[in-house]
């Protein structure tokens, strides 16, 4: 099959890439498309160490089912990117994004969606409602990623919340937050990004226009860069929360006295629950339609990945459905 390798220096777009068979419980799905993110960037610098098929974010068809649920084949899916042993404690209580024996699909020792078919455990698959494009869906997994935000910090309708970042997660985080009815600020470098969610209604201001008047309850780390959590404690209130969004191959240190000192609780977030975030793509709560930069199709993602490098690019995606 068809795939794009990253050798742990270089991607390469490889013709006769082995076809993954799938295991006990799992299926085969071949990728309908596929988005490129901001970790997916960072995997290219280094991040993880990975070496192999990068890729996470994605919608496919089940072409084999391995074992039960025979009755998903020919279904379109999307799917959840951590592997748990399923097993261990964690596991048990459904937390297999933190087993310690995880794998992370195109992150972590498991080949991802940058190719023509993955495989995939079945109890990850969701999916999706026909009334929810290939494109839409493509983004059920960085909307859950913006939809754990709610479910871990409780948002106020009074709260006045701010997303640092406007990035494609940066993006989301502003539209799921301002559903629930909070004032959300969006701040970021990029004014075309920043039109975009204007567009959505969103209140949009430049980074470097923020006050350090300690003005919000809630912020919303999503920046990608390992100085955004410095900004983030520069305007977050004393006793506020700042959400850690962003994972960064660079590390830095960071004086955290301020956060002892004001009483700001950080919360680390990272991925988060699908059926939230199909639902809203499926209802139209969130339009994910602006977001999108450009397709290319599967042929020349190399390029796709140079436009995903530019700084205006929200979301590139690559498709599969053409020229096979
Ligand atoms: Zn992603
Ligand atoms: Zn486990």
């Amino acid at each position: 099959m068809r795939a794009l390798f990253f050798d742990g220096l270089v991607l390469h777009l490889i013709d006769n890439y082995q076809q993954p068979q799938p295991e006990e419980n799992e299926a085969l799905i071949r990728v309908l498309m596929a988005g490129i993110c901001g970790t997916d960037m960072e995997i290219m610098k280094g991040y993880k160490g990975f070496k192999g098929v990068p890729g996470h974010e994605f919608v496919g068809v089940v072409e084999k089912v391995s074992g039960g649920y025979s009755n998903l084949v020919g279904k379109r899916v999307v799917a959840e990117i951590n592997l748990g042993c399923g097993v261990c404690e964690l596991c048990a209580r459904g937390q297999e994004k933190h087993c310690p024996e995880r794998t992370a699909l195109g992150i972590s020792d498991k080949d991802g969606v940058f190719a023509e078919y993955v495989t995939l455990p079945l109890r990850n698959l969701w999916e999706v409602p026909s009334g929810v494009t290939d494109e839409q869906a493509v983004f059920t997994e960085p909307l859950a990623a913006a939809f754990e935000i709610v479910e871990q910090v409780h948002v106020k309708p009074t709260d006045r919340v701010l997303v640092l970042g406007d990035g494609k997660l940066g993006l989301l985080a502003a539209l799921v937050l301002a559903i629930g009815g909070a004032n959300v600020v969006l701040a970021g470098k990029h004014e075309e990004k920043l039109a975009i969610a204007r567009q959505q209604r969103i209140v949009t201001k430049k980074v470097e226009k923020l006050s350090k008047k300690r003005a919000y309850e809630i912020v919303v780390e999503a920046t990608g860069s390992a100085s955004g959590i410095e900004v983030a404690l520069d305007v977050v209130r004393p006793q506020g929360t700042i959400v850690l969004k962003s994972t960064v191959a660079e590390e830095k240190s960071i004086g955290l006295t301020r956060a002892v000192v004001d009483e700001v609780t950080l919360v680390g977030s990272r991925c988060g629950p699908f059926p939230p975030a199909i639902a809203a793509l499926a209802s139209g709560r969130v339009d994910v339609g602006p977001f999108l930069s450009a397709v290319y199709p599967f042929s020349e993602a190399l390029k796709a990945f140079e436009k995903a490098s530019e700084k205006e690019a929200v979301k590139v995606l690559l498709d599969f459905r053409k020229g096979r």
